[in-house]
């Protein structure tokens, strides 16, 4: 395996793990997790060298959501929206902004959010009813977006908004000291309790041009896909993980523990394949999105279906493993782990609309349909 999933492994076990429980049973934002984090580099990953990044691309971001993943999927989750923010601003930003925000996020000094999903728009969040009105040298946003993971602790947070006079979409940042932004609170989650998630509000917010990111594309939605389906990934992989840990320590009165039961051990080995199986093949087709190859956006559609599917399946297998107590809140990790499993289901863009997307790629139609 490569170095950056092991050594964001290792990592992962010493500076997120500790703190996953009780960011879940709180709904509390995993802050020091994200601290060591921010103090050891990682958020400058896949920011160019040029701003003090590392200058790694989408395989390295998929093997370090992944293997943080495996320790607390909400912390690995900020993290890897902020990446998403990074990147697309490297791609897309003019040089003054990148200048200004870039750096300050490679040295861990600011992370940055995604606010795009809006209530009227759903899982369709790039069609945004966010209006912008254009003025001298800034624009006026006004809107809700129902879904902001770091919501309130990021520093800057992209959004996109429709121009009530051209019709246009446009990509913004939104400094976290902008007038008129606010956050509501009402984020209880099932699971990735500890992401915040909250509602963010734009009321006659004031944003100067500066601000505005001129394009928009493929490029970092395909980061997105991949970081979502690394959450997964790493979920599937640390229920084998909990799993085995288990049914090796759970013994009866007579000695005899959980594994050395055959229909256990066969159970285990299909939740050990099954997030193998997913791992690997999310790997791969982030590589070869990362290496230009044709069919590289096909296969990081399959690899959030399949990592989806891996995790919501080891959830439900796991638990039955683990027995009464891993129905119980807070007894046993799998509980956790089973409740994390379930969201990537319908983060956008969600299980059902990713095997459309995929499906309409193969037959050679466009893979966006709008609202239907
Ligand atoms: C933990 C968590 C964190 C999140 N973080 C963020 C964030 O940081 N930033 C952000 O912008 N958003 C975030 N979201 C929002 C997330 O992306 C939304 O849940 C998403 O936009 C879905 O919106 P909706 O619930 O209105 O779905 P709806 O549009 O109401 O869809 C509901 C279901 O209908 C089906 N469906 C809808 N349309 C289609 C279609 N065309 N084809 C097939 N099936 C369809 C699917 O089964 C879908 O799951 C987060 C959500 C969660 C749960």
């Amino acid at each position: 395996m490569s170095k950056y999933y092991d050594e964001a492994r290792s990592f992962g076990e010493k500076y997120l793990a500790p703190f996953a429980r009780e960011a879940d049973q709180k709904g509390a934002f995993p802050r020091e997790a994200i601290q060591a984090l921010r103090e050891n580099g990682y958020f400058g990953l896949v920011i160019p060298e040029a701003y003090g990044g590392q200058g790694q691309d989408i395989g390295a971001h998929a093997e370090v959501c992944t293997a943080l993943a495996e320790w607390d999927a909400s912390a690995s989750l900020c993290y890897m929206m902020s990446n998403v923010g990074a990147y697309c601003l490297s791609l897309y930003a003019g040089e003054k902004l990148k200048q200004e925000i870039l750096p300050k996020v490679a040295s861990g000094e600011a992370i940055l959010a995604l606010a795009y999903s809006e209530t009227g728009n759903g899982t369709h969040f790039y069609l945004p009813e966010m209006e912008e009105v254009t003025e001298d040298g800034y624009s006026i946003l006004n809107g809700r977006k129902s879904f902001v993971t770091t919501a309130r602790e990021a520093d800057y947070y992209l959004t996109i908004s429709r121009n009530v006079e051209d019709g246009s979409t446009n990509l913004w940042v939104v400094p976290s000291n902008t007038e008129g932004l606010s956050f509501e609170s009402n984020y209880d989650g099932v699971g990735l309790r500890g992401n915040v998630s909250d509602p963010m509000v734009l009321k006659d917010a004031k944003i100067d041009h500066f601000y505005r990111i001129q394009g928009n594309g493929d490029g970092d939605r395909l980061i997105f896909l991949v970081g979502l389906a690394s959450s997964s990934a790493g979920i599937a992989m640390a229920i084998a993980r909990e799993a085995t840990r288990y049914v090796k320590e759970r013994t009866y009165s007579n000695g005899r523990s959980l594994g050395e039961i055959e229909t256990v051990e066969t159970n285990l080995a299909e939740l050990y394949a099954r997030a193998y199986a997913a791992r690997e093949t999310l790997f791969a087709a982030a590589y070869n999105v990362q290496s230009g190859a044709e069919d590289g956006f096909q296969n990081v559609n399959a690899a959030r279906i399949v990592t989806t599917s891996a995790a919501v399946k080891n959830g439900s297998q796991g638990m039955r493993l683990v027995g009464g107590i891993g129905y119980v809140r807070g007894k046993n990790p799998m509980e956790r782990l089973m409740r994390d499993s379930l969201g990537a289901q319908v983060m956008a863009p969600g299980y059902d609309v990713l095997r459309v997307w995929l499906g309409r790629q193969l037959v050679g139609l466009p893979y966006l349909k709008g609202i239907d």
